[in-house]
């Protein structure tokens, strides 16, 4: 079999560094599209993911699943897409089709032996946690849009719309799309009052998505710094450790979502909820700290979870944000920066989105 070749940026194992990596890609398939990497963000999962944060790293780990690029080629079933259409994908290439989720266009919620098939690190349930024992898929592994080209089923690849500037849109495929998801989910709209938990990545673009869905919102941090920034620019926002505001603000939130990317305690937010209200958290996938089951049983609040979004849901929120003309705050850096970016994104620094430009791979100095 013809293979192409491909240069990335990965990770040998959970203590190194993200480093140049050659590897090969396979032709494209009937229905694939073969994607040559304009723009790849970065996401929190990426370093996660890199440092075996979830136990389940697959190494070499080549993250990215924030892809903006062009169509370089494609197989000849393919009748979605043209050569040179600017697409996007997301934290998804496939996943078994046949489950009731997948029926349903909720992908993200794959029940198939495998679930679904994430951009990297592989199938979301490997072979040797499947209750078959196989891998459907037949990839262990799979690397990410920190690359120069990506090979994808057409079914897995988003149009952009051309309003959107493509360096822009990529956060918008897990970031945007992951707080857009249980916003509509939960039925967000006009006159609701939304509590947004922690401003990065995922709170910024959630703070945009909502107000452009015309819900009054309110931002908590526990940064001082961009609670100043964010009240100087107009926004409502409080600081975690108020106690005073936080008191004052009882039983007063439709909608609260939480984006914080590690462990917490939602016990403040909950108390935050008015009857009936919900509070989501997308940013923690692990154990959280115990919830008081009589703050929510008294008001018969409540607390859940909400995992990316659906393919349709992607499309979705792209034509929101172009509709609304809303996209993340990007700062938009060369690859060779990324092992620098990491640390900046682990400590908040990062001011909201890194998206890397992939054209920059052709720099790396291979002396
Ligand atoms: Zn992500
Ligand atoms: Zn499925």
């Amino acid at each position: 079999m013809h293979m192409i070749d491909a240069i990335g940026y990965a990770a040998k194992h959970s203590f190194s560094r993200l480093k140049r990596h050659e590897f090969q890609r396979e032709d494209p398939k009937e229905h694939e599209v073969v994607i040559d990497v304009m723009f790849c963000g970065v996401c929190h999962s990426d370093v996660h993911q890199v440092k075996n944060e979830w136990s389940n790293t697959i190494y070499p780990c080549m993250p990215g699943h924030e892809v903006v690029g062009r169509v370089a080629s494609m197989g000849p079933a393919v009748q979605q897409f043209s050569m040179g259409d600017i697409v996007a994908v997301g934290c998804m290439i496939d996943s078994c089709r046949t489950c009731e989720p997948c029926r349903k266009g909720e992908e993200n919620y794959c029940e198939g032996p495998n679930s679904w098939l994430a951009t990297y690190n592989g199938p979301m349930v490997p072979a040797s946690k499947a209750p078959t024992g196989d891998n459907m898929y037949g990839r262990d592994n799979t690397f990410g849009g920190y690359s120069n080209v990506l090979v994808v089923h057409e079914d897995f690849v988003i149009p952009i719309p051309g309003k959107l500037s493509p360096a822009a849109a990529a956060p918008i495929v897990c970031a945007g799309v992951t707080t857009y998801s249980p916003m509509k989910e939960w039925g967000v709209g006009p006159g609701h009052r939304v509590g947004i938990v922690g401003y990065g990545g995922l709170g910024h673009m959630a703070t945009k998505i909502a107000l452009a869905l015309g819900a009054e919102v309110t931002v908590f941090s526990s940064s001082t710094e961009k609670v100043a920034e964010l009240v100087a620019a107009g926004q409502v926002a409080v600081h975690e450790g108020d106690l005073e505001r936080l008191a004052a603000l009882a039983s007063g939130f439709d909608f609260i979502l939480s984006t914080i990317p590690e462990k917490h305690d939602v016990n403040p937010f909950v108390l935050l909820l008015k009857h009936d209200g919900v509070l989501c958290v997308v940013g923690a996938l692990e154990p959280l700290a115990p919830v008081n089951n009589q703050a929510i049983a008294f008001q018969r609040r409540r607390v859940s979870g909400s995992l990316i979004g659906s393919i349709a849901e992607t499309k979705e929120v792209l034509a929101f944000c172009a509709e609304h003309d809303i996209a993340p705050e990007i700062e938009i850096i060369p690859i060779q920066q990324i092992n620098d970016a990491y640390g900046k994104v682990q400590s908040g620094e990062v001011r909201y989105r890194y998206v890397i430009d992939m054209s920059t791979l052709m720099t790396d100095d291979v002396s």
